[in-house]
């Protein structure tokens, strides 16, 4: 990476543009937004929303948008010192689904009139959408899907049951993908609809995972009417504009600066106890710490080919191989760090509902419930078995 930042914001270094990242999270990330942060993925939308909003008044909520999309123009070391103090102050994570996932489907293959419906709602956040791929029976065999969408005049009809729809009960729209022709091979008969929650025979039914915690959910669709202009692009081709997402969503998931964190957070617990004297923990720290140095490389050398047009492709797939798991071994460091303490399971305070005090350090309120659901990111975004295949098949050429 360059040491010199260009001109983009007009702040000339890197320093100063690191200080202005700075100056701004001094005052836009509140304490309450930065406890909101810990819900993850179950933030209460409000609180989500009001940290899109910050950012998109400062006209930095969609930094890997094209300028004249609403982009921010800057380039790939700002971006990363961008992400870096982000996630470093502790700021919540944005919903990824509509600036991450559909914005960029729509700004690459939607009709203008989708553009405009759109992309204003997904930039200010007054819009959250969810991810309609997967299906009971159809996770890793996305193909199979069979959900079915029937041309009645300028609608389709779309019956059928979604799975796993994390924050469904959030939503406003769902993109989802449909099965418009049962009749050739499973990927050519796939299309991609935007479908709006409200519509009368959409149903949303909500799962508890293993961290105590919603997020998840299935959704049922019974003779739900999706106006033809809801489709993106052509009819039938909507596995391309899947595939299209599902790099963008995988490259996403490495989570570099989040791990990084972690590792801050449990240098600093260990450095105050016992652990610090314990060369078996100190050592896997180390190591985890050296893995996540490499990712840092790798991530940057697939950023900086993303910023010349280049999609990741298949190096997304390693990305989200390696980065889940240093995630996962760090949410064990993290257990083991607070020994018994992390055996009370407090629901209330896990889900950020109680002002009571905490049995052990407030660190290890979560360090379970987000080990639990650490397990999953193995699985979302397409399980990593599957990214090996992918791999495998596509890079090993095996
Ligand atoms: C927390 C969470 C959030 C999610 N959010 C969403 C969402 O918002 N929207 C959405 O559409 N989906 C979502 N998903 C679904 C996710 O994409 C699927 O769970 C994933 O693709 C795996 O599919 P499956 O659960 O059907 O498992 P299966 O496909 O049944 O796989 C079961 C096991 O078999 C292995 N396996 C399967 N096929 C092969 C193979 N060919 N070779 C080797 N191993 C194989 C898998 O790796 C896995 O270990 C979410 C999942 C989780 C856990």
């Amino acid at each position: 990476m360059s040491s010199e930042v260009s001109d983009a914001t007009g702040s000339g270094s890197e320093g100063a543009f690191r200080e202005e990242v700075r100056t701004f999270l001094g005052t836009a990330l509140t304490p309450e937004l930065r406890a909101a942060s810990e819900q993850g993925f179950g933030i209460k939308r409000a609180d989500g929303a009001r940290w899109h909003n910050a950012l998109f008044t400062q006209g930095w909520v969609a930094p890997d948008w094209p300028v004249e999309y609403g982009g921010t123009g800057w380039n790939m070391t700002q971006k990363h010192i961008f992400d870096e103090e982000l996630t470093l102050a502790g700021a919540p994570v944005l919903m990824p689904f509509g600036l991450g996932m559909v914005g960029p489907v729509i700004y690459t293959f939607g009709t203008q009139a989708q553009k405009d419906q759109h992309l204003p709602g997904i930039l200010d956040g007054s819009t959250w959408w969810c991810q309609g791929y997967s299906e009971p029976g159809s996770g890793s065999d996305l193909a199979s899907l069979k959900t079915s969408a029937v041309r009645d005049g300028d609608d389709y009809v779309v019956n059928g049951q979604k799975i796993w729809t994390t924050n469904a009960h959030k939503a406003d729209w769902i993109f989802a993908l449909v099965r418009t022709d049962g009749s050739s091979k499973p990927q050519h008969g796939i299309s991609f609809v935007l479908v709006d929650m409200k519509t009368p025979g959409i149903d949303v039914k909500s799962i508890v995972s293993i961290d105590g915690l919603h997020h998840l959910n299935e959704v049922y669709f019974t003779d739900v009417r999706v106006p033809v202009s809801n489709l993106i692009g052509e009819e039938h081709k909507g596995w391309g504009y899947a595939k299209f997402l599902l790099v963008n969503e995988r490259a996403g998931i490495a989570g570099v600066a989040g791990s990084r964190r972690a590792i801050d957070a449990l240098r600093e617990h260990a450095a105050t106890s016992e652990l610090q004297n314990d060369p078996d923990f100190m050592v896997r720290l180390n190591s985890v710490e050296v893995r996540l140095d490499a990712l840092e490389t790798m991530e940057a050398r697939i950023l900086a080919d993303l910023a010349v047009g280049n999609s990741p492709g298949d190096a997304a797939s390693a990305l989200k191989i390696l980065g889940t798991e240093i995630q996962q071994e760090l949410q064990i460091l993290r257990v083991e760090s607070v020994d018994h303490y992390a055996l009370p399971f407090e629901l209330d305070l896990i889900r950020g509902e109680s002002n009571e005090a905490a049995l052990g350090p407030e660190y290890g309120v979560r360090a379970v419930s987000d080990y639990n659901f650490g397990r999953a990111a193995s699985i979302y975004g397409g399980s990593n078995e599957i990214q090996r295949n992918v791999i495998a098949k596509a890079v090993l050429r095996l």
